[in-house]
């Protein structure tokens, strides 16, 4: 879209208001609004000044002024407001210099791409993220977090708990993949949802429920990196706007129940240059090209460093654990879901010849999670990083020396931003990341999510000390 069409896209949908989005540190849309009146052509050049200093990981006060640049192309008109509003997604840039700022993270997306090109390795990145959440009502979220798991002996006891009458047509834990309506309670809101993504321009594959209780995924077609981070800010605003207009909760925290599956966000990447495909190979194990190997061997080998952005929550490492599908061992193979690089082998095509990374999860800001999983794949090209050998075993399984000479994911949220701190040069290279930025970062996660959840006594401590 020209800044003239866009224009008249908000005219045309009589638009009376005018969202101005960015997407902070952490990954979470922050919004001002402006009456329509203050909406044209002009804004494209001047943009709109704002205040960062209160924004998590931004300005200090001192230098706290900014300007919001919109971003012509991401207009769309928002479902769930009653007075017509346009939405608008910006860049962030310094009113002085009219630089762009180094800590937003959609400019750490756009240099990644264009980081990519740069190496001569490939033009273009496609990534396939599979968010899933979970869908509460508001009560059994209050359950949830005062107790979910710790009071009551299973699960199912816990999720019937809330349930007047009968409780037939039940999800069991584990049991959620994919039963047809009755037991999937949460088509109509899934299709609600998928719907709301489509009129505003995300290409929806399918929707399903997932293998835990009260747990859905709704998947997007691949996309090329910045348009798939944009994307998926989108995406969880559908999910969470619509569970909450019908009553319900929708949450991306990754491991929300004791005792069942957690939500990941697998992505699928893979790079193409001049129109084809650089990761098949007919000859190579799983069909993978050299290429794509070592990208693996990049992905694998700075994986720790990549959790910080990835699995970026105190909770994820509740899900990172053995028996839940959710990928624990530094290695990757062809069937294997233990594995956290997965090659799916759903079609003979070398244009769906892709790498599955398994261990992120959707607190994840895509922006950054994207962004970093593209560098660490790239740095193993470059350094033809081998990856250790592909196993497709159940690894499991394994007996227990068999798996201890596998390296595992980092166990704690600290321990993977003590990684990054050691193993980021690998992110700063072209500029992509900014020394500052990963220093914000690994600053805001250390004193206000690592340090504020030990410090405080954990519900299991209870059940474990309290009348020892
Ligand atoms: N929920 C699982 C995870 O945590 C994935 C399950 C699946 O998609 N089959 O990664
Ligand atoms: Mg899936
Ligand atoms: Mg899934
Ligand atoms: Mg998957």
């Amino acid at each position: 879209m020209t800044p003239k069409e866009a224009v008249s896209f908000v005219t045309e949908n009589d638009a009376e208001i005018l969202s101005v989005r960015f997407t902070d540190l952490m990954g979470t849309w922050q919004q001002f609004s402006v009456p329509v009146a203050h909406f044209g052509e002009d804004k494209f050049e001047d943009g709109y000044a704002f205040d960062g200093s209160s924004i998590r990981g931004f300005q200090s006060i001192n230098e706290s002024d900014m300007l919001l640049m919109p971003d012509a192309d991401t207009l769309f008109m928002d479902p769930f407001t009653e007075v017509p509003t346009a939405v608008i997604i910006c860049d962030i840039t310094d009113p002085l210099t009219g630089q762009r700022y180094g800590k937003d993270p959609r400019y750490t997306a756009e240099k990644a791409e264009q980081y990519l090109k740069s190496t001569g390795i490939g033009d273009t990145i496609y990534i396939g993220p599979e968010a899933e959440f979970f869908v509460f009502d508001e009560m059994m979220f209050e359950n949830g977090t005062q107790g979910a798991g710790y009071k009551l002996d299973s699960q199912e006891a816990w999720w019937n708990s809330g349930k007047e009458g009968n409780s037939g047509f039940t999800v069991k834990p584990k049991g959620g993949y994919y039963p047809a309506a009755p037991v999937d309670k949460l088509h109509d809101l899934r299709t609600q949802m998928a719907l709301h993504m489509q009129n505003i321009g995300i290409n929806v594959e399918m929707h399903h429920h997932e293998v835990a209780v009260a747990q859905c995924e709704i998947d997007m077609r691949f996309d090329t990196l910045k348009k798939m981070a944009d994307q998926l800010m989108k995406y969880k605003y559908v999910v969470k706007q619509t569970a909450f207009q019908n009553g319900m909760i929708a949450t991306f925290m990754p491991k929300p129940l004791f005792g069942d599956n957690g939500s990941g966000m697998h992505c699928h990447q893979s790079i193409w240059k001049n129109g084809e495909p650089t990761f098949y190979d007919e000859a190579g194990y799983a069909g993978l090209s050299e290429t794509a190997r070592w990208y693996i061997g990049g992905l694998l080998k700075h994986a720790p460093a990549l959790l910080a952005f990835c699995a970026p929550t105190t909770n994820s490492y509740r899900r990172l654990v053995p028996g839940y599908e959710a990928p624990i061992n530094l290695m990757y193979s062809a069937r294997n879901r233990s594995a956290c690089v997965r090659i799916p082998m759903v079609s003979k095509s070398p244009k769906a010849k892709r790498v599955e990374f398994r261990a992120p999860d959707p607190m994840a800001n895509p922006y950054l999670a994207f962004a970093a999983l593209m560098m660490a794949g790239i740095d193993g090209i470059q350094n033809r990083i081998e990856p250790p050998k592909p196993l497709d075993k159940d690894l499991y399984e394994l007996p227990p020396l068999e798996r201890a000479g596998i390296q595992q994911t980092p166990g704690s949220l600290r321990a993977t931003l003590h990684a990054l701190m050691e193993d980021q040069e690998f992110l700063l290279r072209g500029d992509v990341f900014t020394k500052e930025q990963i220093d914000s970062y690994i600053e805001y996660k250390l004193v206000n999510e690592c340090d504020a959840v030990d410090l405080r006594p954990h519900p299991y401590e209870f059940n474990l000390y309290a009348d020892a």
